[in-house]
Formats: structure tokens, C-alpha cells, sequence
């Protein structure tokens, strides 16, 4: 049996640890965090499963609005660029992924990789059921414009090459598939209908995986452990250090969320990952709750119910790494859900949590070897890791093969 040790229980990791456990490595996960999908993006995220909805964040729509953006001029995408020179270089690189065809290229390779991992759910679900309020609930994308509607449409074109169906509906058709939306604050276009998108609870997931990772494959768990850095030999990884010490093993799966490019870096090794911030609300909801998942595209948020719950997410804030948790932001999001879906959820009973999300350029992850024998990626899945990761997995245990 050959030792793995994974670094990070979110999502990625935990999807990593279950497919390489399968397929016969000894598993040890690593996370600073008390137990799974606490302490990371995976932890408040939107819950959403978006197999269809794959569009890479750099695009010409971002191009074109730019200056809103750097002027603070959009209530939910706001980006301050910092001077470190790290930075720039991966804004000039997100930047020139904002082409059309680079776009187009990059929504195709997350298209692909999102049904791969729809696949993969199925079938860990029908190994292994587990509890994670796990619905097939479709998704509406709400447009405010029908020229952001006709915009979806023809990127809806292109994923249709990949088998994908979606449907443009006008905002009665829309109404008439999720009635919720008779209660919605504001005229609004029509939408897309992706039936295949799911969602579920990213925490529930990760609680569960770790059960059957313990109970039926020996897989190790060390939670609340700091990882400082890695360690070589030569060409070849030897240990991770920790805050108990170091931990000597001749593999690891890099898999630290925004976490990943500081650890990395301990080995010279810089994937470009940068964080960007988003918010979100759980609260309960109400029965004027909408039963399919939705995505406001002029506002950004996504909703969602899961279980009893209603989940909202959304802001976008690209700059300033550990960043804490602001109010106004938090006070943002919930106006202007609140403003939309008046009637969805108990407002005044709401959690609110904020994480990042750990974006590549390109927002595709980095998955595979490095130069350093015995270290491998799986991380950058910037605002889709929940929908990508059992997908990324899957790749990550054929490429370590
Ligand atoms: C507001 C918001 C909404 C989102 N909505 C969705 C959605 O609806 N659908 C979707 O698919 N995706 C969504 N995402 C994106 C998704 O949450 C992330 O892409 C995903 O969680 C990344 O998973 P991960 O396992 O790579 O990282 P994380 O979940 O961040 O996990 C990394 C783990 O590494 C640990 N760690 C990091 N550094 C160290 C260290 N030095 N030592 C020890 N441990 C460390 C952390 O404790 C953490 O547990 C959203 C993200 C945000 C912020």
C-alpha cells in the first residue's frame, strides 16, 4: 500500500482523499480546521452543484465593465488590485483570459470537468448514500436584460456541443416553472433552465465522506494541525511541516484552498492562486422559498433552499488577501436579497459567514504532478469547487497512477 497524505479537508480534499483511498493508497488528511469543510471555502458556500453553468470568470462582459469594477461602482464585484508584484502578474493574466476565445476555451474545459464530476457523484451515491440534503432541484439564471439573456443564450449554444441542454424562457414560462418568482422584487427579462444543476450541503458531504473514509477504507484524520511548509529531498517531497511537528511522507496532494500557492511557495513552486471574498446568509426558509436553485445575474447572488434552510450567496471582492469579515458587505448582500426575495426566508434569524474563493487566471484548477516528485496539485477551483471537485479527484487519481 503506498502512503498519500492529503493537505486540506474542504471539499477538493476530501473528494481526493476518498478517490485515492479507493483506489488502494494509504490515506492521511491534514487540516488546521476542528473536523471537514470547517474551516475553507467549502464551509458557507452558495451549496449549489452548477454543472451547467461552468462560465469562466474572466470574459469580455468583465473586460467591457472593468472600470465599474475598479471604481467600486458595482455593488458586487468590486476589485482593488494591491502593488505586490505577485499580484499584477496574476491580473495581467486573469485579464488576458478575458478574450472571447480564451473565455469560450476556458467555459468549455469547466464544462467538461463539471459533468465529470456529476458522473462521479452518482456513482460514489450509489456506493455510498449519504445524508447531505442532496436535491436535483434544476437552476434558474434570472436576466434582468434580454440582452444579457441573448448572451446566455449563445454561450448556451457552445455548451450544447458537450450534450448540455438549457432553456431560454420568458419571464412568464420562468414563473410558470418556479412560482416562487411571482414574489420577485424587480421586472426581469426571462431565464435559463439548466435542469441538470443540483445542489446539496458541502459540510453534510464532507461529515459523511469522512465516516465512510474512517470506517471503510482506514483513512487518518489530522485535524488542528497548521501546515508551515513543505520539505524535500533532492528532486523529491520527504515531509510536510506542521505545527506538531513534521510529518514525513513520499506523497502529498496539495490541496489548501487559497491556503495552497503560501505552502507551495515553502518548495518554490507558485500556482497562481489569488482569493476572492465572497459572503453568505443561512436562515430559515419559508414556504414561498424557491424550490429550484437560482443565480440573479445583474445582483450576483445565487439562492438556494437545502432542507429547511435557505442558503444565499454572493460579492466578489478581488484584491486584498485575508481580508476579514466586513459588515457592509455582509449588510450589502442581505439588502439587496432581501430587496428581491422578500418572502423566501426568515431574514432576522440569518447567519452570516464570508470565505474566498481560491481563483486561477483562467478559473480552471490545477490538477497533477509538479516538478517536485511525490507533490501533486488540486486547487484553484475559484467559485465552482463544490460542483468540481469529485470531477478534479477522479482526474487527480488517473494522472497519479
Ligand atoms: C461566497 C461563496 C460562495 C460559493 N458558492 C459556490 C457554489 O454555490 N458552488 C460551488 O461549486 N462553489 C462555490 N464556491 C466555491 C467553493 O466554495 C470553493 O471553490 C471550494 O470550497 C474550494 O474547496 P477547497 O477544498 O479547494 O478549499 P477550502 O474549502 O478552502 O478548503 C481548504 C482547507 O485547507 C485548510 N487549510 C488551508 N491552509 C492551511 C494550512 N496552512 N494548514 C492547515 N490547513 C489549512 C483549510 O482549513 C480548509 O479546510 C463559493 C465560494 C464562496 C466564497
Amino acid at each position: 500500500m503506498t502512503d498519500i497524505m492529503i493537505l486540506g479537508a474542504g471539499v477538493v480534499g476530501m473528494t481526493s482523499a476518498y478517490a485515492l483511498a479507493r483506489r488502494g493508497y494509504r490515506v492521511t488528511v491534514v487540516d488546521e480546521g476542528p473536523a471537514p469543510a470547517t474551516a475553507g471555502a467549502s464551509f458557507g458556500n452558495g451549496a449549489q452543484l452548477s454543472y451547467a453553468y461552468s462560465d469562466a470568470m474572466a470574459s469580455p462582459s468583465l473586460l467591457r465593465n472593468l472600470p465599474r469594477y475598479l471604481l467600486g461602482r458595482d455593488e458586487a464585484f468590486r476589485w482593488k488590485p494591491s502593488l505586490s508584484p505577485a499580484s499584477w502578474l496574476w491580473n495581467l493574466r486573469f485579464l488576458a483570459n478575458g478574450t472571447r476565445s480564451a473565455f469560450e476555451r476556458n467555459t468549455l474545459e469547466i464544462l467538461s470537468l463539471a459533468l465529470e464530476s456529476r458522473q462521479a457523484l452518482a456513482a460514489l451515491l450509489a456506493r455510498h448514500p449519504i445524508d447531505f440534503d442532496h436535491r436535483k432541484a434544476g437552476k434558474l439564471h434570472i436576466h434582468a436584460s434580454s440582452e444579457t439573456l441573448e448572451q446566455a443564450r449563445r454561450i448556451g449554444e457552445l455548451k450544447s456541443a458537450l450534450g448540455v441542454d438549457q432553456q431560454v424562457l420568458n419571464a412568464k414560462e420562468a414563473t410558470e416553472r418556479e412560482p416562487a418568482l411571482a414574489h420577485y422584487g424587480a421586472p426581469f427579462a426571462g431565464a435559463i433552465w439548466s435542469p441538470i444543476d443540483e445542489l446539496g450541503d458541502p459540510v453534510m458531504f464532507c461529515r459523511g465522506l469522512r465516516s465512510i473514509l474512517e470506517d471503510q477504507y482506514g483513512a487518518r484524520f489530522l485535524f488542528r494541525t497548521r501546515i508551515t511548509g513543505l520539505r524535500r529531498s533532492g528532486r523529491s517531497i520527504a515531509a510536510v511541516s506542521t505545527s506538531q511537528g513534521d510529518l514525513a511522507t513520499p506523497r502529498v496532494v496539495l490541496a489548501l484552498g487559497t491556503g495552497s500557492l503560501r505552502v507551495a511557495q515553502s518548495v518554490g513552486i507558485a500556482p497562481p492562486i489569488w482569493p476572492m471574498q465572497g459572503y453568505s446568509l443561512t436562515l430559515p426558509a419559508t414556504p414561498d422559498a424557491p424550490t429550484a436553485s437560482i443565480t440573479d445575474v445583474k445582483r450576483k447572488f445565487v439562492l438556494c433552499r437545502i432542507g429547511e434552510r435557505l442558503r444565499v450567496a454572493g460579492l466578489a471582492d478581488l484584491g486584498g488577501a485575508d481580508t476579514p469579515f466586513k459588515p457592509e458587505r455582509a449588510a450589502t448582500l442581505l439588502r439587496t436579497v432581501g430587496a428581491i426575495f422578500p418572502k423566501a426566508g426568515d431574514y432576522d434569524e440569518r447567519q452570516e459567514w464570508t470565505g474566498f474563493r481560491p481563483l486561477a487566471p483562467n478559473s480552471r484548477p490545477r490538477i497533477g504532478p509538479t516538478p517536485i516528485e511525490g507533490l501533486y496539485l488540486n486547487c484553484g477551483h475559484g467559485s465552482l469547487g463544490w460542483t468540481l471537485a469529485l470531477g478534479s479527484a477522479e482526474r487527480l487519481a488517473v494522472l497519479l497512477r
